[in-house]
Protein backbone atom coordinates (compact mmCIF):
# COMPACT_ATOMS: atom_id res chain seq x y z
CA UNK A 1 0.00 0.00 0.00
CA UNK A 2 1.76 3.42 -0.61
CA UNK A 3 1.96 6.08 2.45
CA UNK A 4 0.97 9.13 2.72
CA UNK A 5 3.61 11.61 2.33
CA UNK A 6 2.15 15.39 1.48
CA UNK A 7 -1.32 14.16 1.16
CA UNK A 8 -2.75 12.22 -1.01
CA UNK A 9 -4.44 13.00 -4.42
CA UNK A 10 -7.38 11.40 -6.14
CA UNK A 11 -8.57 12.61 -9.38
CA UNK A 12 -11.27 10.09 -11.50
CA UNK A 13 -11.50 10.21 -15.76
CA UNK A 14 -13.88 8.44 -18.22
CA UNK A 15 -12.61 5.65 -19.93
CA UNK A 16 -12.49 7.24 -23.16
CA UNK A 17 -10.23 5.57 -25.01
CA UNK A 18 -7.19 6.82 -27.26
CA UNK A 19 -6.27 10.06 -25.86
CA UNK A 20 -5.23 12.94 -27.44
CA UNK A 21 -3.52 16.43 -27.66
CA UNK A 22 -6.35 17.98 -25.28
CA UNK A 23 -6.61 15.42 -22.80
CA UNK A 24 -2.58 15.59 -22.24
CA UNK A 25 -2.18 18.70 -21.70
CA UNK A 26 -5.55 19.75 -19.82
CA UNK A 27 -4.90 16.52 -17.51
CA UNK A 28 -2.51 13.87 -18.20
CA UNK A 29 0.60 15.91 -17.68
CA UNK A 30 -0.24 16.88 -14.40
CA UNK A 31 -1.57 14.01 -13.10
CA UNK A 32 2.46 12.79 -14.32
CA UNK A 33 3.90 15.75 -12.42
CA UNK A 34 1.28 15.41 -9.42
CA UNK A 35 3.36 12.50 -8.70
CA UNK A 36 6.65 14.22 -7.25
CA UNK A 37 4.89 15.93 -4.79
CA UNK A 38 1.64 13.55 -3.70
CA UNK A 39 0.47 9.88 -3.36
CA UNK A 40 -1.58 10.04 -6.26
CA UNK A 41 -4.72 7.61 -6.85
CA UNK A 42 -5.80 7.56 -10.54
CA UNK A 43 -9.31 5.73 -11.24
CA UNK A 44 -10.71 5.48 -14.67
CA UNK A 45 -14.58 5.46 -13.86
CA UNK A 46 -15.83 3.62 -15.92
CA UNK A 47 -18.92 3.31 -13.52
CA UNK A 48 -19.58 6.62 -14.17
CA UNK A 49 -19.68 6.75 -18.26
CA UNK A 50 -22.55 4.54 -17.68
CA UNK A 51 -24.87 7.07 -16.89
CA UNK A 52 -24.55 8.52 -20.39
CA UNK A 53 -22.78 6.16 -23.06
CA UNK A 54 -25.00 4.81 -25.43
CA UNK A 55 -23.14 1.67 -25.86
CA UNK A 56 -20.77 -0.53 -23.68
CA UNK A 57 -19.45 -2.43 -26.63
CA UNK A 58 -16.01 -0.96 -26.19
CA UNK A 59 -15.79 -0.17 -22.65
CA UNK A 60 -13.19 -2.82 -21.85
CA UNK A 61 -10.78 -1.31 -24.91
CA UNK A 62 -11.46 2.03 -24.38
CA UNK A 63 -10.53 1.53 -20.55
CA UNK A 64 -7.73 -0.41 -21.89
CA UNK A 65 -6.65 2.13 -24.28
CA UNK A 66 -6.61 5.15 -22.15
CA UNK A 67 -4.66 2.64 -19.12
CA UNK A 68 -1.94 2.25 -21.90
CA UNK A 69 -1.66 6.35 -22.48
CA UNK A 70 -1.41 7.27 -18.86
CA UNK A 71 1.34 4.89 -18.47
CA UNK A 72 3.38 5.61 -21.66
CA UNK A 73 2.79 8.83 -20.52
CA UNK A 74 4.73 8.56 -17.15
CA UNK A 75 2.11 7.74 -14.58
CA UNK A 76 4.15 5.60 -12.89
CA UNK A 77 1.83 2.24 -11.00
CA UNK A 78 5.14 1.48 -8.53
CA UNK A 79 4.20 4.98 -6.66
CA UNK A 80 0.73 5.86 -7.78
CA UNK A 81 -2.62 3.66 -7.76
CA UNK A 82 -4.40 3.42 -11.11
CA UNK A 83 -7.01 1.68 -11.35
CA UNK A 84 -10.59 0.86 -12.70
CA UNK A 85 -13.74 1.89 -10.65
CA UNK A 86 -15.83 -0.76 -11.25
CA UNK A 87 -13.49 -3.58 -9.70
CA UNK A 88 -13.62 -1.46 -6.07
CA UNK A 89 -17.17 -2.04 -5.32
CA UNK A 90 -17.02 -0.02 -2.05
CA UNK A 91 -17.55 2.80 -3.92
CA UNK A 92 -21.32 1.81 -4.63
CA UNK A 93 -21.39 1.28 -0.94
CA UNK A 94 -19.91 4.80 0.52
CA UNK A 95 -22.62 6.13 -2.38
CA UNK A 96 -25.34 4.46 -0.72
CA UNK A 97 -24.53 6.11 2.92
CA UNK A 98 -23.79 9.36 0.98
CA UNK A 99 -26.80 9.01 -0.57
CA UNK A 100 -28.47 9.66 2.82
CA UNK A 101 -27.36 12.30 3.67
CA UNK A 102 -27.85 14.07 0.43
CA UNK A 103 -30.98 16.62 0.36
CA UNK A 104 -31.69 15.68 -3.72
CA UNK A 105 -33.17 19.12 -3.84
CA UNK A 106 -29.38 19.71 -3.91
CA UNK A 107 -28.83 17.23 -6.73
CA UNK A 108 -31.15 18.39 -8.93
CA UNK A 109 -30.11 22.30 -8.41
CA UNK A 110 -26.62 21.46 -9.82
CA UNK A 111 -25.46 23.34 -13.13
CA UNK A 112 -23.63 20.30 -14.19
CA UNK A 113 -26.99 18.22 -13.83
CA UNK A 114 -29.40 20.70 -15.58
CA UNK A 115 -26.54 20.73 -18.61
CA UNK A 116 -26.65 16.83 -18.20
CA UNK A 117 -30.81 16.95 -18.50
CA UNK A 118 -30.39 19.21 -21.84
CA UNK A 119 -27.85 17.23 -23.38
CA UNK A 120 -29.65 13.65 -22.88
CA UNK A 121 -33.10 14.75 -22.43
CA UNK A 122 -34.47 11.26 -23.18
CA UNK A 123 -32.12 9.22 -20.88
CA UNK A 124 -32.53 11.25 -17.38
CA UNK A 125 -31.57 8.19 -15.49
CA UNK A 126 -31.31 8.15 -11.42
CA UNK A 127 -27.56 7.93 -11.90
CA UNK A 128 -27.56 10.90 -13.59
CA UNK A 129 -28.65 12.48 -10.32
CA UNK A 130 -26.66 10.82 -8.01
CA UNK A 131 -23.86 11.18 -9.78
CA UNK A 132 -22.06 13.68 -7.80
CA UNK A 133 -22.85 11.60 -4.90
CA UNK A 134 -20.52 8.70 -6.35
CA UNK A 135 -18.12 10.86 -7.41
CA UNK A 136 -17.94 12.19 -3.74
CA UNK A 137 -17.99 8.65 -2.70
CA UNK A 138 -15.19 8.27 -5.37
CA UNK A 139 -13.02 10.84 -3.04
CA UNK A 140 -14.02 10.45 0.42
CA UNK A 141 -13.25 6.61 -0.20
CA UNK A 142 -9.63 7.11 -0.65
CA UNK A 143 -9.27 10.08 2.07
CA UNK A 144 -7.71 12.16 -0.34
CA UNK A 145 -7.27 15.64 0.57
CA UNK A 146 -6.12 17.12 -2.81
CA UNK A 147 -8.03 16.57 -6.18
CA UNK A 148 -6.48 18.56 -8.99
CA UNK A 149 -9.71 20.34 -11.02
CA UNK A 150 -10.28 22.95 -13.49
CA UNK A 151 -13.06 26.08 -11.73
CA UNK A 152 -15.61 24.60 -14.15
CA UNK A 153 -15.24 21.58 -11.45
CA UNK A 154 -15.56 23.71 -8.27
CA UNK A 155 -19.28 23.07 -7.85
CA UNK A 156 -18.66 19.17 -7.17
CA UNK A 157 -15.67 19.57 -4.95
CA UNK A 158 -17.81 22.22 -2.63
CA UNK A 159 -20.71 19.42 -3.05
CA UNK A 160 -17.87 16.63 -2.10
CA UNK A 161 -17.14 18.92 1.08
CA UNK A 162 -20.61 19.06 2.40
CA UNK A 163 -21.44 15.59 1.72
CA UNK A 164 -18.85 15.00 3.74
CA UNK A 165 -19.21 17.27 6.50
CA UNK A 166 -23.00 16.22 6.68
CA UNK A 167 -21.95 12.52 7.08
CA UNK A 168 -19.57 13.32 9.96
CA UNK A 169 -22.00 15.50 11.37
CA UNK A 170 -25.02 13.36 11.20
CA UNK A 171 -22.69 10.52 12.64
CA UNK A 172 -20.70 12.43 15.48
CA UNK A 173 -17.37 11.43 13.55
CA UNK A 174 -14.59 12.53 11.87
CA UNK A 175 -13.56 9.80 10.04
CA UNK A 176 -13.71 10.64 6.22
CA UNK A 177 -11.67 13.85 5.20
CA UNK A 178 -13.16 17.06 3.46
CA UNK A 179 -11.16 17.37 0.60
CA UNK A 180 -9.45 20.62 -0.57
CA UNK A 181 -9.19 21.52 -4.46
CA UNK A 182 -6.05 21.99 -6.08
CA UNK A 183 -7.36 24.50 -8.55
CA UNK A 184 -5.44 23.77 -11.35
CA UNK A 185 -5.03 26.15 -15.17
CA UNK A 186 -5.75 23.46 -17.61
CA UNK A 187 -5.23 25.45 -20.86
CA UNK A 188 -8.13 24.91 -23.15
CA UNK A 189 -7.37 23.06 -25.92
CA UNK A 190 -9.05 24.08 -29.17
CA UNK A 191 -9.20 21.26 -32.24
CA UNK A 192 -7.68 21.19 -35.59
CA UNK A 193 -11.41 22.93 -36.19
CA UNK A 194 -9.78 26.12 -34.46
CA UNK A 195 -13.23 26.85 -32.82
CA UNK A 196 -14.38 24.42 -30.31
CA UNK A 197 -12.36 22.35 -28.02
CA UNK A 198 -10.36 19.38 -28.86
CA UNK A 199 -12.96 16.58 -28.56
CA UNK A 200 -13.16 12.92 -29.96
CA UNK A 201 -16.26 13.53 -30.63
CA UNK A 202 -16.27 16.61 -32.77
CA UNK A 203 -13.33 14.35 -34.80
CA UNK A 204 -11.25 17.93 -34.03
CA UNK A 205 -8.73 15.95 -32.37
CA UNK A 206 -4.84 15.01 -32.50
CA UNK A 207 -4.24 11.36 -30.73
CA UNK A 208 -1.57 10.90 -28.63
CA UNK A 209 -0.71 8.07 -30.55
CA UNK A 210 -1.05 8.53 -33.74
CA UNK A 211 1.62 7.84 -36.64
CA UNK A 212 3.78 10.34 -37.39
CA UNK A 213 2.11 10.45 -40.73
CA UNK A 214 -1.16 10.92 -39.21
CA UNK A 215 -0.36 13.78 -37.02
CA UNK A 216 1.23 15.65 -40.39
CA UNK A 217 -2.41 14.48 -41.98
CA UNK A 218 -4.16 16.30 -39.33
CA UNK A 219 -1.54 19.80 -38.58
CA UNK A 220 -2.04 20.38 -42.19
CA UNK A 221 -6.17 20.16 -41.93
CA UNK A 222 -6.02 23.02 -39.24
CA UNK A 223 -7.39 26.00 -39.66
CA UNK A 224 -5.41 28.94 -39.35
CA UNK A 225 -6.05 32.56 -38.80
CA UNK A 226 -9.38 33.11 -41.65
CA UNK A 227 -8.22 36.48 -42.68
CA UNK A 228 -4.76 35.15 -44.31
CA UNK A 229 -6.51 34.31 -47.85
CA UNK A 230 -3.25 33.99 -49.43
CA UNK A 231 0.35 33.31 -49.16
CA UNK A 232 1.15 37.14 -49.14
CA UNK A 233 -1.22 38.14 -47.08
CA UNK A 234 0.04 38.72 -43.15
CA UNK A 235 -1.45 36.97 -40.73
CA UNK A 236 -2.46 37.17 -37.33
CA UNK A 237 -0.40 34.22 -34.92
CA UNK A 238 -2.66 35.09 -31.81
CA UNK A 239 -5.97 33.99 -33.19
CA UNK A 240 -4.44 31.22 -34.86
CA UNK A 241 -4.53 27.83 -33.09
CA UNK A 242 -1.64 26.85 -35.15
CA UNK A 243 0.87 29.57 -33.07
CA UNK A 244 -1.26 27.95 -29.37
CA UNK A 245 0.46 24.56 -30.35
CA UNK A 246 3.29 26.05 -31.29
CA UNK A 247 3.67 27.74 -28.20
CA UNK A 248 3.35 24.12 -26.48
CA UNK A 249 5.64 21.96 -28.41
CA UNK A 250 8.11 24.08 -30.42
CA UNK A 251 11.31 25.59 -29.20
CA UNK A 252 10.85 29.97 -28.05
CA UNK A 253 13.41 30.46 -30.79
CA UNK A 254 10.80 29.00 -33.16
CA UNK A 255 7.63 30.51 -31.64
CA UNK A 256 9.38 33.92 -31.74
CA UNK A 257 10.03 33.22 -35.50
CA UNK A 258 6.84 32.08 -36.59
CA UNK A 259 5.28 35.44 -34.05
CA UNK A 260 6.99 37.76 -36.64
CA UNK A 261 7.34 36.07 -39.60
CA UNK A 262 3.19 35.73 -39.62
CA UNK A 263 2.54 38.81 -38.87
CA UNK A 264 4.59 39.82 -42.56
CA UNK A 265 3.79 37.12 -44.43
CA UNK A 266 7.32 35.69 -44.18
CA UNK A 267 6.10 32.11 -43.91
CA UNK A 268 3.23 30.46 -45.37
CA UNK A 269 0.89 28.49 -43.10
CA UNK A 270 2.14 25.42 -44.87
CA UNK A 271 5.51 25.94 -43.91
CA UNK A 272 4.41 26.70 -40.31
CA UNK A 273 2.52 23.68 -40.06
CA UNK A 274 4.64 21.53 -41.24
CA UNK A 275 6.97 23.08 -38.74
CA UNK A 276 4.21 22.24 -35.97
CA UNK A 277 3.90 18.70 -36.95
CA UNK A 278 7.66 18.10 -37.14
CA UNK A 279 7.77 19.02 -33.48
CA UNK A 280 4.40 17.70 -32.18
CA UNK A 281 6.33 13.81 -33.95
CA UNK A 282 8.96 14.65 -31.85
CA UNK A 283 8.18 15.61 -28.59
CA UNK A 284 5.43 12.55 -28.87
CA UNK A 285 8.08 10.57 -30.04
CA UNK A 286 9.36 8.95 -26.38
CA UNK A 287 5.82 8.67 -25.62
CA UNK A 288 4.88 6.50 -28.52
CA UNK A 289 7.60 4.51 -28.19
CA UNK A 290 6.85 3.02 -24.58
CA UNK A 291 3.33 2.65 -25.94
CA UNK A 292 4.08 0.65 -28.31
CA UNK A 293 6.25 -1.30 -26.23
CA UNK A 294 3.31 -1.62 -23.65
CA UNK A 295 1.19 -2.80 -26.06
CA UNK A 296 2.80 -5.97 -27.17
CA UNK A 297 2.26 -6.93 -23.47
CA UNK A 298 -1.04 -6.21 -22.77
CA UNK A 299 -1.26 -8.80 -20.24
CA UNK A 300 1.25 -6.27 -18.39
CA UNK A 301 -1.30 -3.46 -18.36
CA UNK A 302 -4.24 -5.69 -16.80
CA UNK A 303 -1.70 -6.95 -14.13
CA UNK A 304 -0.91 -3.38 -13.34
CA UNK A 305 -4.64 -2.27 -13.33
CA UNK A 306 -5.54 -5.35 -11.20
CA UNK A 307 -2.28 -4.56 -9.15
CA UNK A 308 -3.81 -1.49 -8.63
CA UNK A 309 -7.22 -2.28 -7.79
CA UNK A 310 -5.59 -4.37 -5.08
CA UNK A 311 -4.22 -1.34 -3.63
CA UNK A 312 -7.30 0.68 -3.88
CA UNK A 313 -9.34 -1.80 -1.98
CA UNK A 314 -7.55 -2.17 0.73
CA UNK A 315 -7.47 1.52 1.30
CA UNK A 316 -11.53 1.40 0.75
CA UNK A 317 -12.17 -2.10 2.58
CA UNK A 318 -10.56 0.32 5.96
CA UNK A 319 -12.57 3.08 5.20
CA UNK A 320 -15.81 1.35 4.32
CA UNK A 321 -15.43 -0.20 8.32
CA UNK A 322 -14.53 2.76 9.77
CA UNK A 323 -17.85 4.18 7.98
CA UNK A 324 -19.81 1.64 9.00
CA UNK A 325 -18.68 1.37 12.96
CA UNK A 326 -19.61 5.19 12.86
CA UNK A 327 -22.67 4.58 11.61
CA UNK A 328 -23.70 2.03 14.04
CA UNK A 329 -23.80 -0.98 11.38
CA UNK A 330 -22.15 -4.23 12.17
CA UNK A 331 -18.87 -5.07 10.51
S1 LIG B 1 1.71 31.35 -40.50
FE1 LIG B 1 1.33 29.94 -38.83
S2 LIG B 1 0.62 31.20 -37.17
FE2 LIG B 1 0.42 32.41 -39.05
S3 LIG B 1 -1.70 32.09 -39.71
FE3 LIG B 1 -0.38 30.60 -40.77
S4 LIG B 1 -0.45 28.79 -39.51
FE4 LIG B 1 -1.19 30.45 -38.25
Amino acid sequence: MITTRKGRVFSGARPTGRQHLGNYLGAIKNYVALQDEFDCVYCIVDIHALTTVETTENLTQNIYEMALDFLAAGIKPQESIVFIQSQVPEVTELHTFFSMVTPLGKLTDLPTFKEKVRMHPNNINYGLVGYPVLMAADIALYKADTVPVGVDQAPHIEFTREVVRSFNYRYHTNVLVEPQMKATEYPKVIGIDGQQKMSKSLDNHIELAATPEETNQRVMQMVTDPQRMRRSDPGNPEICNVYSLHKVFSDPSEVSMVNTECRKAGIGCVQCKQLLAKNLNQNLEAFRQRRSELAQKPDQVWDILRDGKDKARAIAGQTINEVKQAIGLPI
